[in-house]
C-alpha cells in the first residue's frame, strides 16, 4: 500500500501531508485534498456553496479546460467542496504542474467569488479553529472532531454489518447460479463453452456482496476456492452424465465410476490439462472479482473518523497553543 505515488510525492514537496492514499494541505487559504482512483486524481477544495448552484462550477470548468486542456477534466460543486478531476501524462513535471494548477484554481475560484470554507464542516457553526480530513480536508472545530458523533455523512458511508459467514453463503449460491449457463450449454449443445467459466467467480462475488460478505483479501480466496469447487463439481457432473449415456449406467454407479476415473493422480492431471482454457477464463473471472473486491480506503464511517482525528491540526499551525489541545 505504501507504494510511492509521483503526484503525492510532488504534493509533499509542496507542503502537503499524506494519509491513507490521500494528500491534504492548504493553498491560498483553501483547504485542499487529493484522492487517487486510477487513472484519475480528484482535488477537493473546501468551500461553502449552494450545491444546486452550478454556475460557478461551470465557469471554472470552462476556464480550466482552456488553461489545462489535457489535464483538468471537470469541476463539480458538492456544496462543502468543489471537486476537480484530472489526469496526468507520464513524465509530467508533477511539482511544477501541480503548483500551476493549485495557483490557477484558487485564483479563479476567488475571481468567481467562491471563497474558502469559513465554517465548521461538522456542526456548520462559525470560527473553526482547526483543519481535518473529514472525507475531504475541511475547517472544523477540534472539539467537533474529538467528540464521537463528529463525522458528517460521507459519500458511500452506509456500512452495514459485514461478515464472512453470510458472504460464504451468498458466494455458494452465486456459484450455483453462475453454473447454470454452463449446465444449459451442456444440455443444449452437449459441450460447455469455456468462456462461460468467467461467470462462475463473478456470480459468486455478486452473491458474496449481496449477502453482506466482508470485503478484503480473504473474500477473494473464498470466491476463488468456491468457484474452483463449483467448476470441479460441474466437470464431475458432465463426466458422470457422459458415462451414464455411453455406458448405459444408472446414475449412482456412473458417479462412482467417475469418482474413480477423475480423482486419482492420473485423472486430476488429465483434467487440468484438458481444462487449460476453462481455467484461464476462471482466472479472468477471479481477476475481475479482485478488481471489484479491493477495499476502498478512506470509506466507511470508522475509517473517516479515524482519519479525521489523525489529521486534525490547529488552523494557525500552532501546535503548542495550550487552548487548542484542550479543545
Ligand atoms: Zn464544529
Amino acid at each position: 500500500m505504501a507504494k510511492s505515488n509521483p503526484v503525492f510525492d510532488a504534493l509533499v514537496r509542496l507542503g502537503f501531508h499524506t494519509v491513507r492514499q490521500q494528500a491534504y494541505g492548504q493553498w491560498d487559504d483553501y483547504a485542499v485534498s487529493f484522492r487517487h482512483s486510477a487513472p484519475y486524481y480528484y482535488m477537493d477544495v473546501a468551500v461553502r456553496e449552494n450545491r444546486k448552484d452550478k454556475t460557478a462550477a461551470r465557469a471554472l470548468r470552462a476556464k480550466l479546460k482552456e488553461r489545462f486542456p489535457k489535464t483538468i477534466l471537470g469541476c463539480v460543486n458538492s456544496g462543502d467542496h468543489m471537486t476537480f478531476s484530472m489526469t496526468f501524462h507520464k513524465n509530467t513535471a508533477y511539482e511544477d504542474r501541480l503548483r500551476e494548477i493549485l495557483s490557477f484554481v484558487t485564483a479563479e475560484m476567488q475571481a468567481q467569488g467562491v471563497a474558502p470554507a469559513g465554517t465548521c464542516a461538522v456542526c456548520g457553526r462559525e470560527h473553526p479553529d482547526s483543519l481535518s480530513l473529514v472525507g475531504t480536508y475541511q475547517p472544523v472545530h477540534a472539539a467537533c472532531v474529538r467528540t464521537e458523533k463528529t463525522v458528517p455523512p460521507a459519500p458511500p458511508a452506509q456500512e452495514q454489518k459485514k461478515n464472512y459467514l453470510t458472504g460464504i453463503i451468498g458466494a455458494v449460491i452465486g456459484v450455483l447460479i453462475g453454473l447454470i449457463p454452463s449446465l444449459l450449454s451442456l444440455q443444449l449443445f452437449d459441450r460447455i463453452y469455456s468462456v462461460l467459466y468467467i461467470l462462475v467467480p463473478l456470480f459468486s462475488l455478486l452473491g458474496y456482496r449481496r449477502f453482506h460478505g466482508k470485503l478484503g483479501a480473504p473474500a477473494l480466496m473464498i470466491v476463488a476456492v468456491l468457484s474452483l469447487g463449483g467448476v470441479v463439481l460441474l466437470e464431475f457432473l458432465a463426466v458422470t452424465l457422459s458415462f451414464k449415456q455411453e455406458l448405459g449406467m444408472t446414475l449412482l454407479p456412473a458417479m462412482k465410476y467417475t469418482l474413480n476415473v477423475l480423482f486419482n493422480s492420473v485423472g486430476v492431471g488429465v483434467m487440468i490439462q484438458e481444462s487449460i482454457t476453462e481455467l484461464f477464463f476462471m482466472a479472468a473471472g477471479i481477476f475481475l472479482s479482485w478488481l471489484f473486491l479491493l477495499p476502498h480506503p478512506g470509506h466507511g464511517k470508522a475509517a473517516i473518523r479515524e482519519t479525521a482525528s489523525r489529521t486534525l491540526q490547529p488552523m494557525n499551525g500552532n501546535w503548542d497553543d495550550p487552548d487548542w489541545s484542550e479543545k
